[in-house]
């Protein structure tokens, strides 16, 4: 892989990060599966909660999505599956919040048990229930499930939690607050005695305490966020950040890169993979990136320093570890192309730049998801990261244009120009000279515009307004029965356009968040049909969702939106919850 370790350099970052995961005591499948996905050193919370829960102790974890929690309860359950399993009952139950989260969860699963021959099943409301019977019948050794349909499922005897070794109960406020407290109890009931119990919250309100006096024996508990602000976190730095979806963060940093036009500039992925695929991506679309990981020689990663220190190369993609101990004067932005998995981590990216009295630029893209993470990092730091509207290509022609401007006033100021002064000459004969100053700058204003980039695409702005938390008059989601009395549970609101009128998921996630003040976390299952979509949402929120859909539009369109009818004569088995109120 990496060239023998120099003296300067005593381990080389591969090394540093393979002996990183194999201190936490993971076993080599477990190594493999990360390695193939580029993980080069565990998180926080996977460096506390992994070595515990290998232990088999039980933990209580407070963290938010986006830390690496997944992994860090994933990978303990995996290596404590048994090699002989030949039972046909699961040895793990994960609990969920959402359908996303259930499908989300399980392919984390998926991916880092693939060499241990995990079968893995997510159940949730929605899915035609046979296709899970057929599936829990054949045998799986981890099940994730939202707490209704693993209910369901007990009630008919199709999943048995007999064989539990581990339950792990994830976001369990959000759980709590979709009114799943009765059937966690009962879920838990079902479950024997010795297991070992598992609970992550991103916030821990007095319920979320008593759920874990109950069912937690004697646990570890891991606090993820802190609330001392992080020593040195003071760099002059302007910091803002983008709400984008997944599938246009590539065309939102070349968007946001050509506005800001940086002289250079890092960005920081998550993954050696993902720094190989983005680096691919912004080759593909004219910028010149090099990438920097951990998978490089020394030597590879002199070549790209020396590229980018010279200009040959503008943009740098890496991850944390390679990036470590880097100094460049030349950079003027960090751009987190994920949130950082820890506020730390955080000002530790963007201290590379607002050195030695230059202002710097920190940029974050961060999914909808990613929203309260965001807020976390602004609470540690103690600084503002402005939300912006990602610019439009309006925008984008404005400022092209405002830099053809600069770049012809300073050529007028400080440039020669006399050799090109018989053209113009020449050229007033035949045409006027205003004319032919318009064809000069449009000249010079091409040839600035990058080769391929798509820069005719509209990207679309998934608005976040600021928690409730932070909002005046609202008294904080641990006293919402106070602030907002509202009945528990979830109910479907009908919005009248389908898969016919394009909508996606992230579509209806997009209005609803951008439109209110509820959250992506508040959101349930979504079901897309051809003509019409259902959204689950809090019974609390459901009225301010039907305004706020109401009064915009959704790909354009205006949509009939209402509180679902009762639809149990259909036969359609979204209901999950169907019995409770
Ligand atoms: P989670 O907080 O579990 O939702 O994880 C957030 C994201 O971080 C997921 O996309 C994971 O694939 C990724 N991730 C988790 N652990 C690591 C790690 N140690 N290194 C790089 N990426 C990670």
């Amino acid at each position: 892989m990496s060239s023998a370790p120099t003296p300067t350099d005593p381990a080389t970052p591969a090394e540093d990060e393979a002996a990183a995961f194999a201190d936490l005591g993971l076993r080599t499948e477990l190594l493999n599966a990360l390695a193939v996905l580029g993980y080069e050193e565990p998180t926080p919370i996977q460096r506390e909660a992994i070595p515990p829960l290998l232990a088999g102790r039980d933990l209580l974890g407070q963290a938010a999505t986006g830390t690496g929690k997944t992994a860090a309860f994933a990978l303990p359950l995996l290596q404590r599956m048994p090699d002989d399993r030949p039972g046909g009952d699961p040895v793990s139950l994960v609990l969920v919040p959402t359908r996303e989260l259930a499908v989300q969860v399980s392919e984390a699963f998926h991916r880092y048990g693939k060499d241990l021959g995990a079968r893995v099943l997510p159940i949730y409301g929605g899915q035609p229930i046979g296709r899970q019977l057929r599936a829990l019948d054949a045998g799986v050794d981890v099940v994730v499930a939202t707490p209704g349909r693993a209910l369901d499922h007990i009630a008919r005897g199709t999943l048995r939690l007999g064989a539990l070794a581990t339950v792990v109960l994830d976001e369990a406020d959000e759980m709590l607050d979709m009114g799943f407290a009765e059937d966690i109890e009962a879920i838990l009931e079902h479950a024997p005695a010795g297991r070992q119990t598992v609970l992550f919250s991103a916030t821990l309100p007095t319920r979320i305490d008593g759920l874990a006096r109950k069912h937690l024996t004697d646990p570890v508990r891991i606090r993820i966020e802190r609330e001392q602000p992080v020593a040195g976190a003071a760099p002059r730095v302007r910091q803002s950040a983008y709400i984008v979806a997944r599938g246009h963060k590539p065309a939102a940093l070349g968007r946001v890169l050509d506005v800001e036009s940086p002289t250079a500039a890092i960005v920081f992925c998550r993954s050696r993979e993902e720094v190989d695929r983005l680096t691919e991506t912004m080759n593909g679309r004219g910028y010149r990136a090099e990438a920097l990981h951990g998978g490089m020689s020394q030597e590879q990663r002199d070549r790209v320093m020396g590229r980018l220190r010279s200009g040959t190369a503008d943009l740098l993609v890496a991850t944390d570890v390679a990036a470590r101990g880097l100094d460049v004067e030349q950079l003027t932005h960090v751009v987190n192309y994920d949130v950082p998995s820890a506020p730390e981590s955080y000002v530790h990216r963007i201290g590379r730049v607002g050195r030695a009295g230059r202002e710097g630029v920190a940029i974050t893209l961060a999914e909808p998801r990613e929203h309260r993470m965001l807020k976390t990092i602004e609470r540690v730091t103690g600084q503002r990261i402005a939300v912006d509207k990602i610019p439009t290509v309006a925008d984008l022609r404005t400022r092209r244009l405002e830099l053809t401007q600069a770049a012809l006033r300073e050529s007028l100021l400080e440039d020669d120009l006399e050799p090109f002064r018989a053209i113009v000459e020449s050229l007033t004969d035949e045409f006027d000279l205003v004319e032919v100053a318009l064809a000069a700058v449009r000249l010079a204003h091409e040839a600035t515009l990058p080769g391929t980039a798509d820069e005719e695409e509209e990207i679309p702005q998934v608005a976040v307004r600021a928690p409730r938390e932070t909002r005046p008059g609202y008294e904080g989601r641990d006293r919402r029965g106070g602030a907002r009395p509202r009945a528990g549970g979830t109910t479907q609101v009908f919005i009248g356009l389908g898969r016919r009128a394009g909508v996606r998921p992230q579509d209806l996630v997009g209005a609803i968040t951008g439109e209110t003040g509820v959250s992506g976390r508040d959101i349930g299952s979504i079901e897309i049909a051809d003509r019409f979509s259902l959204v689950e949402v809090p019974y609390g929120v459901a009225d301010e969702v039907i305004q706020g859909l109401r009064g915009s539009t959704i790909k354009g369109r205006k949509a009939t939106v209402r509180r679902d009818r009762d639809r149990d004569s259909d036969g359609g088995d979204h209901r999950e919850r169907r019995e409770r109120r």
